[in-house]
């Protein structure tokens, strides 16, 4: 992979002891993730300094060890180092040094909701005739991107990355080291507003990946979304759009939602292709709109392009659907909720399943500052609206509640999940439907857990 030589020019760091061998295969800040030959990266950032785990990286296999801290390092002598002052941005220039080595275009996908979603979509569709490398999971910040480019292997056709930011300058950060040749920018919505202040700010800061990225290649932008719409000049290169019922590069008309998925029919250059996809909810057209462009300028056609996505298997926990041994129907959509994909999801799971009985069951969406109580209230009014497609409401947390208030629909609310469990498990049978959505620290997914194992019993 790289040569301790090559570590050493990258971080400017300076080599103590002996490597049993000149190359190092792999690299990992963890030391329950480090193979055999590898460098473990001794971070300093968290609750526990990397340092104290020299002797376990050494038992794990690894050859040599990224690190700032002298003394600690010269207490255990098994292995090689390479001393830095920081090992956090050098692990940073060893993922930018290596990322100049590779020759295989990267493409970048940043968005405040549905890059995971879409990165995975990408990475499905593309691999159907090429060795696809992308994120594992959602390593998409200041330490999951550097780790996720020293990932790729060298017989990678292509590289999916996810980036995610919650602060102006983050983005500008990751691209600078991941240098994209595509750049995809899903949306711009609340999510985070916390820390930026406005959609605009938040816009700004997804315009930095543009600024980044490869004049030569592209950007695929969502037309949909006025914001991103409006940052597409921060884009000195080729910039294309994709819209769902609207013309554009590429865009969905037609959308038909079933019991399996979602039909549409796409119209890219002129020509329209009917598609299938076993994923709900109109922005995961959108998503996988995306997805289908790159696929194009790959040489893929519409008709391949189709028959790969039908094998495609979405992320745990994003809209997930699940039938229980009582037949009741679970999704689970409790990845994690701003505003926007919390009305998107409750729109969707209006409009599908219909002979069921519908149960949302919401909790805390974190994150939105000051005005976090208007936000849950809006998401009430949007149910208020389509309340004859609902047969009750039930709110978990605290901040939930204000989703509830003064709802004409029937509603409990509890702050205790257990509780609320124990209520669902209760009433569920065959007849109902239920739509499990709030932010990630809610951790509704042991919500489904317990209520599943009572409903087991
Ligand atoms: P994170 O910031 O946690 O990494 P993410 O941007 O990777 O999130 P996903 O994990 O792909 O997003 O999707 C999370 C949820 O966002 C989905 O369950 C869905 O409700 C919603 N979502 C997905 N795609 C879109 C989209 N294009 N527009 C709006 N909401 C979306
Ligand atoms: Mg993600």
């Amino acid at each position: 992979m790289l040569t301790i030589h090559e570590i050493c020019e990258a971080t400017g760091g300076q080599l103590l002891g002996n490597p049993i061998q000149n190359e190092v295969s792999s690299f990992h800040f963890d030391t329950r993730l480090l193979t055999s030959g590898a460098m473990f990266i001794a971070l300093t950032g968290g609750t526990r300094d990397g340092h104290e785990f020299l002797d376990e990286a050494h038992q794990q296999g690894a050859i040599a060890a990224l690190i700032s801290n002298l003394e600690i390092a010269r207490q255990n002598k098994e292995l090689a180092y390479v001393h830095v002052q920081d090992t956090e941005q050098a692990f940073a220039q060893l993922a930018e040094y290596y990322r100049k080595k590779l020759t295989i275009p990267v493409i970048a996908v940043t968005g405040s909701n549905g890059k995971t979603t879409t990165k995975d979509i990408i990475a499905h569709v593309l691999g159907y005739k090429k060795k696809v490398f992308k994120t594992f999971k959602n390593l998409n910040n200041h330490l999951g991107v550097p780790l996720s480019i020293l990932q790729i292997k060298e017989d990678d056709e292509l590289a999916v990355l996810e980036m995610g930011m919650n602060h102006a300058g983050e983005i500008d950060f990751l691209a600078s080291i991941a240098k994209p040749n595509i750049s995809v920018i899903t949306n711009v919505t609340d999510a985070h507003i916390e820390h930026l202040g406005s959609k605009e700010n938040i816009a700004k800061a997804k315009a930095e990946l543009l600024l980044r990225a490869s004049k030569d290649g592209f950007a695929i932008l969502n037309g949909d979304n006025p914001y991103v719409v409006a940052i597409r000049d921060f884009y000195p290169g080729k910039a294309y759009f994709y819209r769902l019922n609207g013309a554009a590069d590429i865009f969905a008309s037609e959308l038909e939602t079933n019991d399996h998925g979602t039909s549409f029919l796409v119209t890219a250059q002129g020509v329209s292709y009917p598609f299938t996809i076993p994923m709900f909810g109109e922005h995961n057209v959108s998503n996988t709109l995306a997805a289908i462009w790159i696929a194009l300028q790959f040489d893929y056609n519409l008709e391949e392009i189709n028959a790969s996505l039908q094998t495609l298997s979405i992320s745990p926990m994003r809209f997930e659907l699940v039938r229980y041994i009582t037949e009741t129907t679970v999704i689970n959509d409790a990845y994690n909720a701003s505003p926007t994909s919390m009305k998107n999801s409750i729109r969707t799971f209006s409009e599908i399943l219909p002979k069921q009985k519908k149960i949302l069951v919401l909790g805390d969406m974190y994150e939105l500052g000051a005005d976090s109580e208007k936000y849950h209230q809006e998401v009430g009014l949007l149910i208020d609206s389509l309340k004859e497609r609902f047969e009750l409401l039930v709110t978990v947390g605290n901040e939930a509640q204000a989703i509830s208030d003064a709802r004409a629909l029937k509603s409990r609310h509890f702050t205790n999940r257990s509780e609320a469990a124990h209520f669902l498990a209760s009433i569920a049978n065959h007849d109902y439907a239920f739509l499990f959505k709030a932010s990630r620290g809610m951790r509704l997914e042991e919500l489904i857990q317990e209520m599943t194992d009572l409903l087991k019993k």
